[in-house]
């Protein structure tokens, strides 16, 4: 945890708070046993809180509502899901993605009559045994059904604590403080707690609005009394690193410009290029593609999503342009109309043209 000492007294989730404002504002969800409900002792099913989890780990509530109607329709329990045909649950799946969860689904529900005699468990010992059950999920289907006391940390909890403690370094460097804060605070309403930690996450403290005048947590939030659009402290992007070229730009006596395609894959694959060395990490002496007199125009810099290039810039008159054979002779009139790559247009710009 680089440069971070948890506070040695952390502020605690003021749970009671938390439970009132729930017990009024708890969002309406088809999964969801709402608290007064709850209160009247009616559980949530295992089953459903854990198909909308595994659901939601893609997409959103939004997004999510019409493939839960669709698989309860079909498969109401998870003997059901169990039963049927993998093929048939990818089916359904599609469009959701990321089919190895849609599989890891069919399976879990097997394990679960295999092994549980089709009992869903509710443990959260038992559920980490299962086939696409991680922590977070084991957690947030034990404590909405069965009010184990277990920090469930999504998230949007991430955010709401990551503002709470105005914590100052990015959440992944301080997973066990937030998890140890959310802990801390656990009652014995274990799920709507969890549930209210993450609609004031959804709803209160958003990603980009922070509603504090509405927000239960507010009388102990440091967040507050700073700014709390500042957390969660944005984690420092790896640094790029920097690779070196060279580009030549090849005028015939008419002086059109020698473009051609560059290769099928790999960056900018079937745009248009001056001639260019690889693109290397250190730098290289030139190996220029003709005997020309060649002339140096300096240095151009293009920023690539996971590199910076820098290429020195040169230029010639071919004195025998009949042995370029791969591309085209451009008009420098025309070179609006090539598919050229803004890291090519700045080495024509710097040669003097574009
Ligand atoms: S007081 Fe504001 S910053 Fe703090 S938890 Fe509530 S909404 Fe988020």
């Amino acid at each position: 945890m680089p440069n971070f000492t948890p506070p040695q007294n952390p502020a605690t989730i003021d749970a009671d708070a938390a439970l009132a404002w729930y017990d009024r504002h708890a969002r309406s969800l088809p999964w969801r046993v709402p608290p007064a409900e709850r209160a009247r002792g009616v559980a949530a099913d295992p089953y459903r809180i854990w198909l909308s989890e595994v659901m939601l780990q893609q997409t959103t509530i939004a997004a999510v509502g019409r493939y839960y109607a669709r698989f309860l329709a079909l498969w109401p329990d998870v003997a059901a899901l169990a039963a049927a045909p993998i093929e048939a649950v990818l089916v359904e799946w599609a469009g959701l993605g990321y089919y190895a969860r849609a599989r890891n689904l069919h399976a879990c529900a097997v394990a679960v009559v295999e092994r549980f005699g089709g009992q869903f468990p509710t443990a959260s010992a038992e559920l980490l045994t299962l086939p696409g059950i991680g922590p977070y999920t084991a957690a947030a289907i034990a404590a909405i059904t069965a009010d184990e006391r277990v920090a469930v940390v999504d998230g949007n909890v991430d955010r709401v604590v990551a503002r709470y403690l105005a914590l100052p370094v990015p959440v992944r460097d301080a997973k066990d403080v937030v998890r140890e804060t959310v802990q801390a605070a656990v009652p014995a309403r274990a799920g709507d707690f969890a549930q209210a930690l993450m609609d004031l996450g959804a709803t209160i403290c958003a990603p980009r609005n922070a509603s504090c005048m509405l927000c239960p947590l507010r009388p102990g939030c440091a967040g507050t009394r700073v700014d709390p659009l500042q957390f969660p402290v944005k984690p420092v992007k790896a640094e790029r690193p920097t690779r070196y070229g060279h580009a030549f730009v090849i005028r015939d006596a008419d002086g059109d410009i020698y473009l051609r395609t560059r290769p099928g894959k790999g960056l900018l694959a079937q745009m248009t290029e001056t001639p260019t060395s690889q693109w290397v990490s250190d730098k290289q002496a030139p190996n220029y593609p003709v005997n020309a007199e060649w002339r140096h125009h300096g240095q151009i810099v293009h920023v690539f999503t996971h590199f910076r290039l820098e290429l020195e810039v040169w230029s010639a008159t071919a004195t025998d342009p009949e042995a370029l054979e791969d591309g085209w002779w451009a008009d420098p009139a025309e070179l609006g109309a090539e598919a050229l790559p803004s890291v090519f247009r700045k080495v024509l710009a710097a040669a003097g043209l574009e």
